[in-house]
C-alpha cells in the first residue's frame, strides 16, 4: 500500500508518499480503507520529533482518518465489513489507576495514534476497534476525518474542563486554526459571548460567520487592551489559549476576576513569564486539558454529524503533498483543517 512516512525527524523535506508493507491485524483490530485524513499542527510537531519521542521508522503519521471497513479482527464487536467509521486518535490502557477511576485522558499511558504509534496517513490504516466511531451515510470523508481530534479536544476544554456557561463570555486565540474553529462554534452552541482573535480581515470575517460575536486583529493590536475596551475593564470568564508562551501574559490580562484560563497546547512554546500576584489576587484559574473521552467524542460528533458543528476545510490535497500540508499549517495560511487524500482516490 501507498502511505505517508518519514525515516527521520526534520523539516518538510523528509515526508514521503510511497510503498509499506501491508499492515498486520491483531486480536480487536479493524482494517480501513481510508478516503481522507486531516492534518493537526500535532503531525508537525511529530514530524520534528520531540524530547522523549522514540519512534518506529519509517513512522507513518496522521491521527485523523475516515473510511471504510474491510476486515475485522478476532473479537471485533462494535463494526463489520462496509461500516464507515471515522478515527479518534486517543489511546488508554485501561489498567491504570485513572483509567480505573473513568479517567481515561488522565492514563499514565496515553498516547496517540500518529504521534506515539502508527498513524493513517495511508490507503490503509490498522487500528484497534475503540479508535474508532460510526460515521452516518450523508457525512462526507472531508467532514468525517477534518473533525475527530480538534472538536473532542475544544469540546472537552469548554464543556467538561472550563465548565463554560450561557451567560458568560469567552475568549478564543486563534480562531482560524482547527482547535480554534471549534472552539468558537461550541461557544457559541452553548450560547457564551465569544471574542475571537486572528491574524486577518478575511480570517476575522470567517470567525464572525462559524459564531464569534466580537473579533481582534492580533496583528494590528494587543488583544488583551483590546477584551479591556470590548468589556469595560471586566475581562472575560474564560480563555482558550493553545499558542503559549507567545500569548500567556496578555491571556491572564483579559480573565475577569474569577476567570479560567484553559490550554491544550503551546504551539510558541511552553515556557512563558507569568504573574503570580495576578492569579492569586484575582483567584484565577489555570486549567490543563488533553483530547477527550469516548463519551466527549460522541457528543461532539453527534453534533458534528447533524451538522450543528462544521469543521471548514481550507485544502484537499493528495497524500504525496502532504508538505505542502504542513506548510500551510507553519505559515497560517487559511482556514481551517487540512484534509488528505490517498492519490488512488483524490480525484473520486
Ligand atoms: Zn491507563
Amino acid at each position: 500500500m501507498q502511505a505517508v512516512q518519514f525515516s527521520g525527524h526534520g523539516d518538510r523535506g523528509v515526508i514521503e508518499y510511497g510503498e509499506y508493507p501491508d499492515l498486520e491485524m491483531g486480536r480487536e483490530a479493524v482494517r480501513v480503507d481510508i478516503r481522507a485524513g486531516a492534518l493537526n499542527h500535532l503531525d508537525v510537531w511529530t514530524r520534528r520529533g520531540l524530547p522523549g519521542l522514540d519512534l518506529a521508522m519509517p513512522h507513518i503519521p496522521g491521527s485523523d482518518g475516515a473510511g471504510v471497513v474491510v476486515e475485522v479482527g478476532e473479537g471485533v464487536s462494535r463494526f463489520e465489513e462496509g461500516d464507515r467509521v471515522a478515527v479518534s486518535a486517543g489511546i488508554n490502557c485501561g489498567d491504570c489507576e485513572f483509567c480505573r477511576h473513568g479517567a481515561p485522558t488522565l492514563c499514565v499511558n496515553f498516547h496517540l495514534l500518529g504521534e506515539h504509534v502508527r498513524g493513517v496517513h495511508a490507503e490503509q490504516a490498522v487500528v484497534h476497534e475503540d479508535n474508532l466511531v460510526s460515521v452516518p451515510e450523508h457525512v462526507d470523508w472531508e467532514t468525517a476525518a477534518a473533525a475527530p481530534l480538534v472538536f473532542q479536544t475544544a469540546w472537552r476544554m469548554l464543556v467538561t474542563r472550563a465548565e463554560l456557561g450561557p451567560t458568560e463570555s469567552v475568549l478564543v486565540l486563534g480562531a482560524s486554526g482547527g482547535v480554534g474553529h471549534a472552539a468558537v462554534q461550541i461557544a457559541d452552541y452553548v450560547g457564551a459571548d465569544v471574542y475571537a482573535t486572528a491574524s486577518s480581515a478575511e480570517k476575522l470575517d470567517y470567525a464572525e460567520e462559524i459564531g464569534a460575536d466580537y473579533t481582534i486583529n492580533y496583528e494590528t493590536e494587543e488583544f488583551a487592551d483590546a477584551i479591556q475596551d470590548l468589556t469595560g475593564k471586566r475581562g472575560v470568564d474564560v480563555v482558550v489559549d493553545h499558542v503559549g508562551a507567545q500569548t500567556w501574559q496578555q491571556s491572564l490580562r483579559s480573565l475577569a476576576r474569577g476567570g479560567r484560563l484553559v490550554t491544550c497546547g503551546a504551539t510558541t512554546g511552553p515556557s512563558p513569564e507569568t504573574d503570580i500576584n495576578r492569579i492569586f489576587w484575582n483567584q484565577l484559574e489555570v486549567i490543563g486539558s488533553t483530547m477527550g473521552t469516548p463519551g466527549e467524542v460522541d457528543d461532539v460528533l453527534g453534533l458534528v454529524w447533524d451538522g450543528t458543528f462544521e469543521p471548514r476545510i481550507r485544502e484537499v490535497l493528495p497524500m504525496s503533498e502532504t508538505a505542502r500540508g504542513h506548510e500551510l499549517l507553519e505559515e497560517r495560511e487559511g482556514f481551517g483543517k487540512v484534509v488528505l487524500k490517498p492519490d488512488s482516490a483524490y480525484n473520486e
